[in-house]
């Protein structure tokens, strides 16, 4: 295997983790990061999480965990070609949705308004929250203890006043300097990913239509390639050989454009990194296609009807089941009733958001004596 680029994360420039801890044995420090994401309790609720459908509405759907898995996969696809620390962007992937609450960002938004008046809630913000504290794993300290680099991966981005809270962390906010190349190939992988997976659910779920995405250049343009190499192809593998080709362009243009930036940036350490403008970025040529294709996704899926109407739907959930634990902290679980009384609201939130769609469907139905979902 090649060597790391010189600016790449290495564990001789890395700030460590919080609580010293003997050296792993047979395995680094950043794969000891991702193995402990891939245990930890977090993680493995991402598997009854919404991405954008809901849970019960079909196997064949993205969850929040195989939307984390994919984006793990690109994540180290583009580390490697540019000579990163392939390890650590698999562990800010892996990680970088745990903090999600049931029914995605309709349920974050319903949280965030209940939060209002005791310092709100933020899903990036809570990714965070549960690697550094609310994970009980360990018996020498709350949280995984990941490596700085890791959590710095994690926190995208964070408001003046929360990264003042945050210390070493929130530093880089308020000086506005860039995290590692890692974090910033991870946050462009993401969007990769659910840009084209939705695409595919979207069209499986027969909200979209191929006539639809046709308007769309991007797809259009990989459409005819496909069309080009396979006449007559249609159906499931017409849109297949479709995104995959979409997929491959913007990983692609994402690695040649990202290297260009370096060589012209002139960045030789890791340093260099943290004061340069963002480096990874795609070419002049793809940037408003894809902007294209968001707007698309925005427009015809994300404010789809059927999505909208399950989103008043799990808003209601989320916003009854703040009120009810609110107003009786005792219908808390045993084990978060300390916690409780010492911070109320942020004790609420944390449970909550840590719920999966299925669990805070029937927890509403018993506390609130709400119906079936939908
Ligand atoms: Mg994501």
């Amino acid at each position: 295997m090649e060597p790391l680029a010189a600016y790449a994360v290495t564990e001789s420039v890395s700030r460590g983790r919080r609580h010293a801890e003997p050296a792993p044995q047979g395995r680094g420090e950043f794969q000891r990061d991702r193995d402990r994401i891939i245990h930890s309790t977090a993680f493995r609720r991402l598997e009854y999480k919404t991405q954008v459908f809901i849970n019960h509405e079909g196997d064949l759907f993205r969850t929040r965990l195989t939307h984390s898995l994919e984006v793990a996969q690109l994540s180290r696809s583009m580390a490697r070609a540019l000579r990163l620390n392939e390890d650590l962007a698999e562990a800010v992937a892996l990680a970088h949705d745990l903090g999600h609450t049931p029914f995605g960002h309709a349920g974050q938004d319903v949280l965030d308004t209940c939060m209002k008046a005791h310092g709100g809630f933020e899903h990036n913000l809570q990714s965070l929250r549960i690697v550094d504290i609310l994970e009980e794993r360990y018996a020498g300290f709350d949280g995984l203890n990941l490596m700085y680099e890791t959590r710095e991966g994690i926190l995208k981005h964070c408001s003046p006043a929360n990264a003042r809270l945050l210390g070493e962390l929130g530093q880089r906010f308020l000086e506005s300097a860039r995290p590692s190349l890692e974090a910033q190939i991870v946050n462009l992988a993401d969007e990769i990913a659910y840009n084209n997976h939705d695409v595919d659910d979207g069209l499986r779920s027969e909200l979209l239509t191929l006539e639809q995405l046709d308007a769309v250049d991007i797809f259009a343009q990989c459409r005819r390639e496909a069309e080009a190499q396979w006449p007559g192809l249609e159906g499931r593998r017409l849109v297949h050989e479709t995104i995959r080709r979409m997929i491959d362009a913007m990983a692609r243009d994402l690695v040649a454009s990202t290297r260009a930036n370096i060589a012209s940036a002139g960045v030789e350490t890791l340093d260099d990194i943290h004061r340069a403008p963002v480096l990874a970025a795609y070419s002049e040529d793809l940037s408003p296609k894809l902007r294209e294709l968001k707007t698309f996704l925005y427009d015809q899926l994300y404010r789809h009807e059927r999505v909208a109407k399950t989103i008043d739907e799990a808003r209601r959930i989320v916003a009854d089941l703040f009120a009810a634990y609110m107003a009786d902290p005792g219908l808390l679980p045993l084990r978060h009733r300390a916690r409780a009384a010492a911070d109320k609201p942020r004790t609420v939130a944390d449970y909550i958001a840590g719920m999966t769609d299925r669990y805070a469907v029937k927890e509403h139905r018993q506390l609130c004596g709400g119906g079936e979902f939908r």
